[in-house]
């Protein structure tokens, strides 16, 4: 591989919970441009491996780079500068905002961390917040979900708020994406824009590593996939060659 073509290298990640070992010197790179697939069985380590790539957990051991740069101490914010923002498995609780609003909220935090000083009235708001809302209305727009806006972010359907979070990580203006399960409990229809939205992203040049449990919807997708087992890499290829691979097949089985 051209480390030029590389946006994230993930070298020796270890990761253990009192006795439990979640990641277990986990090694791959992620290729710009490409939309990565990152699959395994439940509990196999890939949230975990979301969590340390993106500054939210400490790892024992390993290192991260973005774009050749080492941003293995760094914080959310500071590995989010350099170009790497993800997305959660469970979407944050958005009380009392409208769904324009919600997108201003940081991608990059759970607790409510804004951009904007959400509960001043609109006569107040200042020139950079008002900057602020018009891109979250122009990406809402360009996702076909412009008559959201003003809607209760608690009212979106669980489908809806998917594609809220899809366009919120994308207010900060990635380079590569990080979305953990984006189409768990989401209608087909719904998915199927979710699959639209992040093809068009991506043909914008945004690299994408996803984590997916629907295997039709990945494996329609991605291309490479990673495979994870009990903490490391098992496998990586093409979604043929990693359907055909008979190791794949025994760590779903639980072998
Ligand atoms: P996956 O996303 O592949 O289903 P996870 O990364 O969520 O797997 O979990 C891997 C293992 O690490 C599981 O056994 C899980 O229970 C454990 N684990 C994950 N996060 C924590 C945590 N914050 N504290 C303790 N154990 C955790
Ligand atoms: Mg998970």
């Amino acid at each position: 591989l051209d480390k030029e073509n590389v946006v994230l290298e993930v070298d020796g990640l270890v990761k253990t919970f009192g006795g439990l070992v979640a990641t277990d010197d986990a090694s791959f790179e992620v290729e710009r441009g490409t939309i990565t697939g990152l699959i395994g069985p439940n509990g196999a380590g890939k949230s975990t491996l979301f969590n340390l790539i993106s500054g939210f957990y400490e790892e024992d051991e390993g290192s991260v780079r973005v774009n050749g740069v080492d941003v293995t101490d760094d914080t959310p914010h500071e590995i989010a500068d350099h170009g790497l923002i993800r997305t959660f498995q469970t979407p944050r609780k958005l009380e009392g905002m409208t769904v324009r609003e919600a997108m201003l909220v940081g991608p990059q935090t759970q607790t409510g961390e804004s951009f904007v000083s959400l509960f001043t009235d609109g006569s107040t708001v200042h020139e950079e917040e008002r900057a602020n809302l018009e891109d979250a209305q122009r990406i809402l727009e360009e996702f076909e979900i412009g008559h959201l806006a003003t809607q209760a972010a608690t009212d979106l359907s669980g489908g809806q708020m998917k594609l809220v979070e899809l366009a919120r990580a994308m207010l900060a203006e990635p380079e590569v994406l990080l979305l953990d399960e984006p189409v768990a409990g989401v209608n087909p229809t719904l998915a199927n824009k979710l699959r639209d939205q992040i093809a068009r992203l991506n043909e914008q040049g945004v690299t994408f590593l996803i984590i997916e449990h629907d295997m039709e919807f990945i494996m329609n997708l991605a291309d490479p996939i990673v495979v994870l087992d009990r903490g490391s890499v098992l496998v990586e290829g093409t979604p043929d060659a990693v359907r055909a691979d008979n190791r794949v097949i025994d760590a779903y089985l639980g072998g």
